[in-house]
């Protein structure tokens, strides 16, 4: 048997390497512009980030759902989103609409473990029909 430090240890480091796997999706699908201010860094991937609107600590449910990612550059993630959070979740609701920030909402408060498993998969298949988009 494996001993349960090792455990969560490895699971650990898998769920950092999926945490990358979302940003990539993320930003991806949102083709690489900040959604916010709508600067392009398609020729300077590193000038953006995948935003969680929902914190990955406090929400760890969907720590992995696309649609709790947002991509962001890396002034406005780090001035809007995280300096003036207020005004910035009043348009995280507009831009994703009632039902879908609703929907959001209630599956962010919601408990349980995620499978690690299942989420990469899923992740890689997402990742792949949006390749297979063009994006
Ligand atoms: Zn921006």
């Amino acid at each position: 048997m494996i001993p349960k430090t090792k455990k969560r240890k490895k699971r650990g480091i898998k769920a950092k390497k999926l945490l990358d796997l979302w940003a990539l999706c993320v930003k991806t699908r949102d083709g690489y512009t900040c959604q916010y201010c709508h600067k392009n860094y398609t020729n300077n991937t590193r000038g953006v980030n995948a935003h969680h609107i929902w914190t990955k600590g406090g929400h760890p449910i969907v720590k992995f759902s696309l649609r709790n990612g947002i991509t962001l550059c890396v002034y406005c993630h780090r001035m809007e989103a995280h300096g003036r959070s207020q005004l910035f979740n009043e348009w995280v609701k507009k831009k994703l609409g009632k039902k879908t920030h609703d929907l959001l909402y209630i599956r962010a408060n919601q408990h349980g473990k995620n499978d690690l498993t299942l989420v990469e998969l899923e992740l890689n298949y997402e990742l792949k029909e949006l390749r297979n988009a063009g994006l």
